[in-house]
């Protein structure tokens, strides 16, 4: 007996993606699908927005795993690896058809080695690092940048097909620092375009929503598409105000009900103790599938359409309501845990800031164990 589900909502998904394509004119769109599509199930979001859109051009993972999972799939189009490839997955990349992320000599020796040996040509997407000061060839020093693209070109089995950048605060209202790394990007992206042929990308979710000088030749989604809106909420707009649909309903069930007592304590800790005779349902979700334990004394679920408090602790696998409010609720039922039902709603957003986290973690943290239901295929 199933006892948590993640139901998954295509045409919600749809809806997002045409709101990415309303802004962004005939650019490609590369759906960032990495950490299991956000929670939501890599393969079946992917073959969806591939279906769906001409503007999917390119599908983008975290890691050479995820990638080939993907493949092994039956998904044919680009897929690329933002993360850049280890030294030790080069046979798989090249044997998978991967396009990775390319910031290092080493790699860049290697990588050309084995692709021309297997008489392979291998496109690579040029990572600049203009302020994330994560991944990428630093800006700070545009001679080694360019001398890094000269020896890529210069390399037998290897194509510069890309070059990118991602932004490190494009989330705020004041966009000042996400300027400056655009215009550090452009002076070499330009350049580098025009000399190999490639194309330049270098909007996430945030950008596409209000930086579309941003835009370039390709975009980059992740969260939009799942939903949610990116933006800092002094930037002003939540995902409804951008009509975006969260595509997951998280819900379980109740495994056992019982009337207590006022003075009762509940869960771990003692942190609750009712304070009038109380209905206490035990919710089967748990820190352990993703539910986060922050959202002890303070989460809420949906029960039969009315909004209830989590009270004391959240545990590894069950999670305690205040069911005083919903007497008809029984054994079995489903609860809401994320989603809409009725005219109320629990969305990942509000339960990310009570947990004092963002609504990506809490998406993705959702555990791969639990299945995922799709509808509207
Ligand atoms: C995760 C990621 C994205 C997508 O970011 P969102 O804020 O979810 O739109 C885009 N580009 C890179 C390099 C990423 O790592």
């Amino acid at each position: 007996m199933q006892e948590i589900v993640a139901e998954i909502d295509l045409h919600a998904l749809e809806k997002n993606l045409r709101q990415v394509e309303a802004r962004i004119g005939t650019r490609k769109i590369i759906p960032v699908v990495k950490a299991n599509a956000y929670g939501h199930g890599a393969v079946a979001i992917s073959k969806h927005l591939i279906q769906i859109s001409k503007q999917v051009a390119m599908l983008g993972v975290a890691s050479l795993d995820e990638g080939i999972s993907l493949r092994n799939a039956g998904i044919k189009i680009p897929i690329l690896l933002m993360t850049g490839c280890p030294p030790d997955g080069i046979p798989d990349l090249i044997h998978h058809n991967l396009t990775p992320a390319l910031f290092d000599s080493q790699t860049l020796a290697l990588l050309s080695r084995q692709a021309h040996k297997a008489g392979r040509k291998i496109g690579v997407h040029i990572k600049i690092d203009t302020g994330m000061g994560r991944l990428g060839l630093p800006v700070s020093s545009p001679h080694d940048v360019l001398d890094f693209i000269r020896k890529t070109v210069d390399c037998k089995g290897i194509r510069i097909e890309g070059v990118f950048s991602h932004f490190a605060e494009a989330d705020l209202a004041d966009l000042s620092f996400a300027r400056e790394q655009l215009v550090k990007f452009k002076q070499i992206s330009t350049r580098l375009a025009r000399e190999t042929g490639s194309y330049c990308h270098l909007a996430n979710s945030a950008a596409i929503i209000h930086f579309a000088a941003a835009h370039l030749d390709r975009v980059r989604p992740g969260l939009m598409l799942y939903g949610y809106s990116p933006l800092q909420k002094k930037a002003g707009r939540t995902g409804k105000d951008l009509s975006l649909c969260p595509v997951m309903t998280l819900k379980s069930r109740v495994i056992s009900l019982k009337i207590v007592p006022a003075g009762t304590s509940v869960s771990y800790g003692r942190t609750f103790i009712t304070q009038r005779k109380t209905r206490l349902a035990v919710i089967a979700i748990g820190y352990a599938d993703g539910y986060p334990r922050r959202l002890s004394n303070c989460g809420e679920m949906i029960a039969n359409g009315k909004r209830v408090p989590v009270v004391g602790r959240v545990c590894m696998d069950m999670t305690m309501l205040d069911v005083t409010a919903v007497p008809e609720l029984s054994m079995g039922d489903w609860v809401t845990v994320i989603g809409k039902e009725g005219t109320q709603a629990v969305w990942a957003d509000t339960l990310a800031q009570k947990a004092d986290t963002i609504p990506y973690e809490l998406l993705c943290g959702i555990r791969e164990h639990i299945p995922r239901i799709y509808h509207n295929v």
